[in-house]
């Protein structure tokens, strides 16, 4: 057989699967694309045709409009040429999923974005043992190693209980983080009503109608100062420190991402409570899933891939870097 994996290519604007002329992810518009996740920098308007999650092409007609898509649910398989596909979840937000292929007796998974812990918002990572793994490495440096979700909720609770006067601003990305935020916090027992940033609405409504329950959510805007004292707003990143966020009671600025693990990060957007709450898989859940998927070739994208390249190999893995263009995280 030629050589491993030889029937999917690597191009800066995405990765195409030749035998079924079909492109994942791709940052330009494409006759046949398979879309793993909503995000924008994996979702993108103007494809011809789109296969994914019913959940995913309702996240991209919320965005971009009408899609001339075919969901597919997960677990089916589907032959598109001479590849047989199917969609597993990948734990990363609403609808997201792992792509797994097979082709002449070979096995390829194109992870997405994906995380192994638990969230509330969506279906759990599902392990697919593979010869070829395709993953993301937004967090691929042995620093990332994310806490505990609920002790971070927690210290958010805490933070806001000690100072009624006050306000909690929390930047969190409007698809997936916002209302994993939400859902965790009920989880944790505030059902205290939630205020949100106009930007982050609409996708709380959708997850609501694809029944996500996110208990009581009002706008932000257009309340009095003192009806948000004591009371929890959450916004996009962009809005922490733009001239919407004055009309809040003395705000505690707070941000959920994995890269508040890095102090600077935090310090730039002036973030007083940086929480470390990621979506991405950390240095531990990224090698912990190699090891289990036994792959033969890992294939990294999203950067930082040197540390989990070199992983591979100390662990008889082969593995090189794919350079995509356009993976950001607007999904931390
Ligand atoms: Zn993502
Ligand atoms: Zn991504």
């Amino acid at each position: 057989m030629a050589r491993l994996g030889s029937w999917i290519e690597s191009h800066p604007e995405g990765i195409y699967v030749r035998p079924a002329d079909a492109w994942i992810d791709p940052s330009q518009p494409k006759a046949r694309a398979w879309v793993t996740h909503g995000h924008a920098d994996h979702a993108r308007g103007g494809h011809t045709a789109v296969l994914a999650t019913s959940e995913t092409l309702a996240i991209m007609e919320t965005r971009y409009g009408p899609q001339s898509g075919q969901p597919i649910a997960y677990d089916e398989t589907i032959r598109v040429g001479e590849v047989d596909v199917r969609f597993v979840p990948a734990g990363h937000v609403l609808g997201s999923a792992q792509i797994v292929m097979e082709h002449k007796g070979e096995r390829v998974v194109v992870s997405g974005d994906y995380k192994r812990r638990p969230d509330p918002t969506c279906a759990p990572f599902v392990p697919v043992p593979c010869d070829i793994f395709i993953t993301e490495a937004t967090f691929g440096l042995p620093v990332f190693r994310h806490p505990d979700t609920g002790s971070e909720i927690d210290r958010l609770l805490h933070r806001l209980h000690a100072d009624p006067e006050r306000c909690v601003l929390v930047g969190a990305y409007a698809l997936g983080k916002a209302q994993r935020i939400i859902t965790e916090l009920r989880q944790r027992g505030h059902h205290d009503p939630i205020y949100y940033h106009g930007a982050v609405e609409r996708l709380c409504r959708l997850y609501e109608e694809l029944g996500v329950e996110l208990g009581e959510l009002r706008p932000a805007t257009g309340v009095a100062k003192d009806e948000l004292k004591g009371r929890i707003v959450i916004a996009p990143p962009g809005a922490l420190n733009d001239r919407w966020s004055r009309r809040l009671p003395d705000p505690v600025t707070a941000m959920a991402s994995g890269w508040m693990r890095i102090r600077q990060r935090a310090r730039q957007r002036n973030v007083e409570l940086p929480l470390i709450i990621s979506d991405h898989a950390d240095w531990d859940e990224l090698t912990t899933t190699i090891r289990e998927l036994e792959p033969t070739e890992v294939w990294i994208t999203h950067g930082r891939e040197e540390a989990l390249k070199h992983w591979c190999m100390t662990h008889q893995i082969k593995a090189c870097e794919l350079n995509l263009v356009g993976y950001e995280d607007e999904d931390d």
